[in-house]
């Protein structure tokens, strides 16, 4: 059977592939086989999923709430009907193991939808600031792009509050795992059919998704009708959307990478700390933006470190991503794999010290080197790099693959210079024998989220960056409020009144 040929979906309605754009082949990166080509929306196909979110800007925003978060519930409902099939799509796509892509891709798309309905009532009340009304009002026309390592969350985590707000979204995701985002869009038109038979009519302007690469991308972003630019991807590309954006001066959300640290603290349970970092350095085979790449300990007890680092890495099984027995898939593509095992080949050029999976822990596949991997798909053992300098391509630059990096300090005060030592700041996290020791650490860290001992990640609580991680905020209130601006309505009164 050939590859389906996927198309743009503007204004409610997939549109026919133009002949003269470009086309990208979207490939199973655990077997290499071809899953979809991708036909790139022309220039203009892309102008009219913007004359088409114009068009309907104020009579969105004019719609009544509860209809809008009927939408969104309704939404939610068909993705929960697709559950199955959507972590299906997922795992071909990105190659994550199944049970986490059912959790961390699909569970947390589907309940990000169903949390943009819940905060919309308070958010939206109005305030009263002397003789003004403050009514938060839709932001306007969103440009929204996602990038391919949480496809179908990092689409939900815009469109949905985007659509609660009031505001009309042209989507442009990756053109490396379009199918999960389409079935975004699916969903969307299936909601619509059910609510009109209740008679609540959901105009199809609303949601267009335009496929295409960056360069789509950046003539969206360019446009001056556009209101807020909501991008979730590389510093590079934060940049390069800033900078299109501030001709129209547009207002951008930027959600960008990360190169995050774990400072452990001495005294901690090194055994615990270490297995922590390591799970949180490798998930998503390591292409997870806040991922905790950086483990941060005494020197004193490097040695230990290092020989825990390579037990905990030969504890984790790289191959199919649908064998249940599998926690690290491949890399999503060839390109990405290579630019990972490049990165392998600086460390080790620079002088770092490599660690491998513990062979000794590891004898059913060997060294664990590259060697014992399937002989089809994108594979790269995890790794790690030790005595390693702060100035190194490692340390400063994101990987995006399941490399971690040890570095070492003689007092906590340099530790915490190393982890704030980077030109990154979405996470961090500090471990330490005490919950009295990590609080005193934790507002020194310079990041937008701080996980203070072995925390998980709380899916309302803001999440994005400082530095050059960006600045927007996403998830809960907060991420409902970026798709949100205050209008003032001011009342004349009378004077001596
Ligand atoms: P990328 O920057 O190459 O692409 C992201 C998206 O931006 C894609 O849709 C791409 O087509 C588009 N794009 C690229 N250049 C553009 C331009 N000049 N104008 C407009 N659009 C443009 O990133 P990627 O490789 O798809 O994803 C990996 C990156 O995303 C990593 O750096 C990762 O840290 C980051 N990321 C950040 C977060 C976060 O919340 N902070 C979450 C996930 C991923």
């Amino acid at each position: 059977m050939s590859a389906p040929l996927l198309t743009s979906v503007i204004a409610g309605r997939p549109v026919a592939a133009s002949p003269a754009s470009g086309r990208y082949a979207v490939t199973n990166p655990a077997t290499e086989e071809p899953l979809a080509t991708v036909a790139f929306a022309s220039a203009e196909q892309a102008a009219e999923a913007l004359d088409a979110a114009v068009a309907v800007r104020d009579r969105w925003a004019a719609t009544p709430v509860r209809d809008r978060i009927a939408l969104v519930e309704s939404i939610a409902n068909v993705l929960e009907e697709e559950r199955e099939s959507l972590i299906a799509t997922v795992v071909a796509e990105v190659g994550m193991p199944r049970a986490q892509a059912a959790v961390q891709q699909v569970g947390a798309a589907i309940a990000a939808v169903r949390d943009a309905v819940q905060d919309a009532p308070e958010l939206l009340e109005p305030e009263v600031i002397g003789a003004a009304r403050v009514e938060s009002v839709a932001a306007g026309v969103v440009v929204a792009i996602t990038p391919w390592n949480y496809p179908l969350y990092q689409a939900a985590l815009k469109v949905a509050p985007a659509l609660v707000a009031g505001c009309p979204v042209v989507l442009k995701p990756s053109e490396v795992t379009p199918q999960s985002v389409l079935a975004l869009a699916d969903a969307f038109a299936t909601a619509r059919a059910r609510l009109s038979e209740r008679g609540i009519l959901i105009p199809g302007e609303v949601l267009s998704v335009v496929l295409g690469d960056g360069v789509i991308g950046e003539q969206l972003v360019s446009d001056a009708r556009v209101d807020l630019v909501s991008l979730t991807g590389s510093t590079r590309a934060g940049i390069a959307v800033q900078r299109a954006a501030a001709a129209g001066v547009t207002r951008v959300s930027l959600e960008l990478g990360g190169k995050s640290a774990l400072l452990v603290l001495p005294g901690t349970d090194l055994a615990a700390a270490v297995d922590y970092g390591v799970a949180r350095c490798l998930v998503n085979t390591g292409q997870t933006c806040a991922a905790l790449t950086r483990l941060i300990v005494p020197r004193a007890d490097l040695d230990a470190v290092e020989r825990l680092v390579s037990a905990a890495l030969a504890r984790h099984r790289v191959g199919d991503p649908e064998a249940e027995t599998t926690t690290l898939g491949p890399l999503v593509t060839r390109a990405q794999r290579d630019r990972v095992r490049s990165y392998i080949d600086a460390g080790v050029a620079a002088g770092a010290r490599l660690i491998r999976a513990d062979a000794g822990e590891a004898a059913d596949t060997g060294d664990k080197g590259d060697s014992a991997l399937p002989s089809r798909g994108w594979f790269v053992a995890p790794v790690a790099f030790s005595r390693t300098a702060p100035d190194m391509a490692i340390v400063q630059e994101e990987i995006f693959g399941p490399v971690l990096v040890i570095q070492s300090y003689e007092e906590v005060g340099e530790g915490i210079a190393l982890a704030n030592g980077t030109a990154y700041g979405l996470a961090a996290g500090v471990i330490g024998p005490s919950r009295e020791t990590e609080l005193a650490v934790a507002p020194r860290l310079r990041a937008g989220i701080v996980f203070v001992g072995a925390a998980r990640p709380e899916p309302r609580a803001p999440f994005g960056g400082v530095k050059s991680s960006g600045f927007g905020r996403e998830r809960g209130p907060h991420g409902l409020a970026e798709f949100l601006v205050t209008q003032s309505f001011v009342a004349a009164v009378e004077v001596g009144a």
